[in-house]
């Protein structure tokens, strides 16, 4: 019976094709959104086992963190660059909640994440969320908050200035174009606590180190951070 299910499912996909979002061949049954394949054989940084990874040195003398991972490594032309697409401009929210359980799979054995009171995403401002309809970097904190049992907070953070696209920027304009431009509206949310800040993509850190300036003007306990690609 689960066999003749499967044998359906399969001929449905290729009426109506399931494709992954890694490589965008077709997905079989017990697949879902990334194919077995993808899953295998894209970059993973391992960056949770090492609190000296890439992500941890860009952040390193400007902003005070207990520890910084990103899942993959984004390259262009390659898979991880395709997911990334997908979640950002594809309307893909489910795709965003799979790759922050995926995150937190590897938090979940990692020395160095325990114990996490609240998931902080980065905010998007309120009429670019509009327009796009959701916060990608909210997607993948709710998968992570599925796996952690932990809450996400949407309310202390606030991105309070519209940005351009950073796409074609020189890391210096990069940097000046963030100042300013989050906020840190309830710092009541988040006293005492350990905080999981959780991005799309890290850069050049610009992003993570305004957003972390804001969070340590709260009294935490502890930031950690936590992004599922790093793109240098
Ligand atoms: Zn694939």
């Amino acid at each position: 019976m689960i066999a003749m299910k499967r044998i359906l499912e399969d001929l449905l996909g290729l009426l109506y094709p399931n494709l992954c979002y890694g490589c965008f061949k077709h997905l079989y049954a017990g697949e879902s959104l990334i194919c077995t394949d993808c899953l295998y054989h894209i970059s993973y940084t391992d960056h949770h086992l090492d609190l000296k990874n890439r992500v941890a040195k860009q952040l390193w003398g400007r902003v005070n963190f207990n520890a910084a991972m990103a899942l993959l490594n984004f390259k262009k032309g390659a898979r991880v660059q395709n997911l990334i697409h997908h979640l950002k401009y594809k309307n893909q929210r489910l795709l965003g909640e799979k790759l922050g359980t995926m995150v937190a799979e590897k938090l979940l054995v990692s020395p160095f994440f325990g114990e996490i009171d609240l998931i902080v995403p980065v905010p998007m401002h309120p009429r670019k969320e509009q327009k796009r309809g959701y916060n990608q970097s909210e997607c993948i904190a709710k998968g992570i908050a599925a796996v952690l049992n932990v809450p996400v907070n949407r309310t202390a953070l606030l991105k309070v200035t519209e940005t351009s696209t950073q796409t074609n920027r020189s890391r210096y304009a990069r940097h000046e174009n963030m100042k300013m431009v989050f906020l840190l509206a309830k710092p009541a949310e988040l006293k005492g606590k350990h905080i999981l800040l959780v991005d799309d993509v890290i850069t050049t850190g610009a992003t993570i180190e305004a957003c972390a300036l804001e969070i340590c003007k709260g009294n935490i306990a502890k930031l950690s951070i936590a992004a599922v690609a790093f793109a240098d």
